[in-house]
């Protein structure tokens, strides 16, 4: 069982350790033994100790065309030690990059890719088999799937699966020595798809790993309505996030919108101003554990699926929460 650990230039986010639960669910009966980690690029051995107390081997996958992101080659590279450890099955988390790289690595082996999966159950008549649930269409729909026998790629749905804690036959090994180098044999067409240059467009937490997210909809009503909004988000260390009414207001860029066709986040809190609940706003913080909102209908779907609501105008409960805290941390 190979478990691809997706990771920006080292940094690993917890969802990315959520895969190993996942490789166990998929591997069935297997030990955390014959679960193996792929780490691919030249940070890789600074996440390799972290993700080495969850598994037993971390395969790290050097080569010069992986120096930074690159779908292609990272595929390539990744079904090359699909074929060399004659795994059982190859899965990431269904982020945006787990996806693409496992889209890849599953065309190169020409095996089916199963994304967005939820659940996963051996068939108990034939351990060849199973049976699974999986997101589609942005999470509006669970299908339910039986996956006949055979080499296979699956992502976990992000958030689906608990993170988890292999322990290993032996704690008095190190995680060094249970570091394997894989160098794939890449020509120089896998690196034509590859980050060249990043420009930052702000600095602190992201929209994805904010403990809390303070998001505003249409009732906020223009850019300036979001000052408010961003000195709340600031208070609670969190970040601001949006609706798609908002982006296409041009109110907010679109990488702060949240939804179906935006970010999916899962902070601690989610406080909803002035967002009506929208199937495809949902669908993108479903996975916080708790929802605040703030709208002045009290028959809104934000206000009726949240844990808590105030009723009333934005422009008055923002500030005034604003200023209690304020007032609070004097
Ligand atoms: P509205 O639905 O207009 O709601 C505004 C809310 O603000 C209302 O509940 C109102 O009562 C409240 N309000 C107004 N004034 C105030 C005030 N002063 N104080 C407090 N409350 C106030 N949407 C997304 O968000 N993300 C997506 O990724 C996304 N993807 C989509 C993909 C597709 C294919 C389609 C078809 C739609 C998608 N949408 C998405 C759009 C979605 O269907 C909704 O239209 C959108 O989420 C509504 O945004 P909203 O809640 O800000 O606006």
């Amino acid at each position: 069982m190979l478990v691809l650990i997706d990771h920006d230039r080292g940094q690993v986010e917890e969802v990315s350790l959520q895969v190993v639960a996942f490789g166990r669910a998929v591997g069935g009966r297997l030990d955390g033994d014959s679960v193996e980690a792929v780490v691919i690029g030249d940070q890789g051995a600074s996440i390799a100790e972290r993700v080495g107390t969850h598994v037993a081997v971390v395969h790290l996958v050097q080569h010069d065309a992986l120096t930074d992101y690159a779908p292609e080659a990272w595929g390539d590279a990744l079904a090359q030690l699909v074929v060399q450890r004659d795994a059982r099955a190859v899965v990431g988390v269904g982020t945006d990059r787990g996806n693409e790289v496992l889209a890849h690595a599953a065309a190169v082996l020409g095996v089916p890719f199963i994304t967005n999966v939820t659940t996963y159950e051996r068939d108990h008549d034939d351990d060849a088999s199973a049976f699974l649930t999986r997101q589609r269409w942005g999470g509006s729909l669970l299908e339910d799937a039986a996956l006949a026998p055979g080499l296979a790629a699956l992502s976990a749905a992000p958030h689906a699966f608990a993170p988890l804690e292999i322990p290993r036959p032996n704690e008095e090994v190190a995680a060094q020595s249970l570091m394997q180098l894989f160098t794939p044999n890449l020509g120089p067409e896998a690196g034509r798809t590859r980050v060249v240059e990043r420009r930052a467009v702000g600095g602190g937490v992201t929209l994805q790993t904010a403990p809390v997210v303070v998001s505003g909809g249409r009732g906020v009503g223009s850019v300036e309505g979001f000052v408010a909004l961003e000195q709340l988000a600031e208070l609670l260390g969190g970040a601001v996030g949006c609706s798609r009414v908002v982006t296409n207001q041009g109110w907010r860029p679109h990488s702060d919108q949240v939804g179906q066709t935006g970010k999916r986040v899962a902070p601690i809190l989610y406080i909803a101003c002035g967002i009506s609940g929208a199937i495809q706003h949902w669908i993108g913080m479903q996975s916080a554990q708790r929802v605040l909102a703030i709208n002045i209908d009290k028959d809104a779907p934000m206000v009726t699926k949240a844990d808590y609501a105030v009723i009333g105008d934005l422009h008055v409960v923002v500030p005034a929460i604003v200023a209690e805290l304020q007032r609070r941390r004097a």
